[in-house]
């Protein structure tokens, strides 16, 4: 892995707290309850004073807030902790990944004057979008982005294709234009695969708060919509035997070894990336059994050895949990025991549902 003076980017969780609850999102139950195990927490600017030294800041290129349980428009100190980072480094590119569905237009003219960009997550139009982003508004957003825009800010249109809102594409594309987005994205999400079953599934059931059925996610029917490595399921199973027994084989190509980038979660927790911290709260596991549990488990003071408010950065970075036990998990032949599966999943060869859902059918 990477050493501290190599980091270049670094994916802040600034909160736990969303407004929304999107059924593949891992902070609820498949869109209804919160999920039980998961603290709700979030970072102040006095936290982040504390993690980032201004030395650490001016070696970095880039800054952005997004995360796995979470959206940072929520947490209380955004604004400011913008501002504090594009006060000690000038030229940091600074961005967010946010639902919109939240905060006044006069925060986000502020934002947009502060940011480089902003991603809007919105996956349909008015009569759809909220299928998905469940607890959202529509006007609110589309009203905050304009706000956004006005301020200055680049605002990216990144819309998720699902077979409710496949015949919406071209609309919404059109709208970004209209109201000046400054790119709109197609995105095909890897998220049908079922991660107790090692399988791609084709639909997602829906619950509200009382886990009850409200309806299914289903991926789009248009195959320039679908994910390409979800699509090879079959075809690996013909190679190896099954996915599983592919995941056990492949070789792991860490992506942010090769970006040198690094993710601070809303507790202060720092991890590679988002994908292994997204391995501390799965609801549908025991509590604290899942693989990282088992390497956080290793570690002297176990998941505070990992926590930037205790020890610097660059001593969590230069520890063992970065250069030891993550990597050596690589060269693990078992995704049920030694090798970690997230990675496995995330950064093999031939199945990786999270790149592809920004490559497009003919590249
Ligand atoms: S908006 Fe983001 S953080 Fe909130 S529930 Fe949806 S995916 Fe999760
Ligand atoms: S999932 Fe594993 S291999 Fe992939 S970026 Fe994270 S630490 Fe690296």
């Amino acid at each position: 892995m990477y050493q501290y003076l190599d980091i270049k980017t670094i994916h802040l969780e600034i909160s736990s707290k969303c407004n929304a609850s999107c059924p593949m999102c891992a902070r609820n139950i498949c869109g209804g309850a919160v999920n039980p195990y998961l603290p709700l927490t979030e970072l102040s600017l006095q936290d982040i004073k504390v993690i980032f030294p201004v030395n650490f800041l001016r070696q970095l290129n880039r800054i952005y807030m997004c995360g796995n349980h979470g959206d940072p428009i929520i947490a209380k100190d955004t604004l400011d902790i913008f501002k504090f980072f594009r006060e000690k480094n000038s030229s940091l590119n600074l961005s967010l990944f946010t639902n919109g569905s939240a905060q006044s237009e006069d925060w986000w003219k502020e934002l947009g004057f502060v940011l480089n960009s902003a991603h809007f997550s919105i996956d349909g139009l008015e009569d759809t979008n909220s299928i998905y982003r469940r607890g959202t508004d529509f006007k609110k957003i589309m009203q905050n982005a304009k706000s956004f825009i006005t301020g200055g800010g680049k605002a990216v249109w990144d819309y998720i294709v699902f077979q409710h809102n496949e015949h919406q594409v071209s609309q919404a594309r059109e709208m970004a234009e209209d109201m000046g987005f400054h790119r709109f994205v197609v995105k095909k999400t890897g998220r049908f695969y079922s991660n107790q079953k090692s399988k791609v599934k084709t639909k997602q059931v829906i619950l509200n708060k009382k886990k009850e059925i409200e309806g299914y996610l289903k991926i789009p029917k248009n195959p320039k919509y679908k994910n390409r490595s979800l699509q090879r399921e079959d075809e690996l199973i013909q190679k190896y035997g099954s996915l599983e027994k592919y995941l056990n084989q492949t070789q792991i190509f860490c992506k942010v070894s090769q970006e040198k980038s690094l993710y601070v979660s809303s507790e202060a927790f720092v991890f590679p990336c988002c994908w292994t911290a997204n391995q501390l709260y799965p609801w549908y596991f025991k509590k604290r059994s899942s693989q990282i549990w088992k390497l956080i488990e290793q570690l002297t003071e176990k998941e505070m050895n990992l926590n930037a408010k205790k020890h610097s950065i660059k001593k969590i970075v230069e520890g063992d949990f970065f250069q030891k036990l993550i990597p050596n998990s690589w060269k693990g032949k078992d995704i049920n025991k030694d090798k970690l599966k997230v990675c496995a999943k995330t950064c093999g060869q031939e199945f990786t549902p999270f790149t592809d859902q920004f490559i497009s059918k003919s590249s």
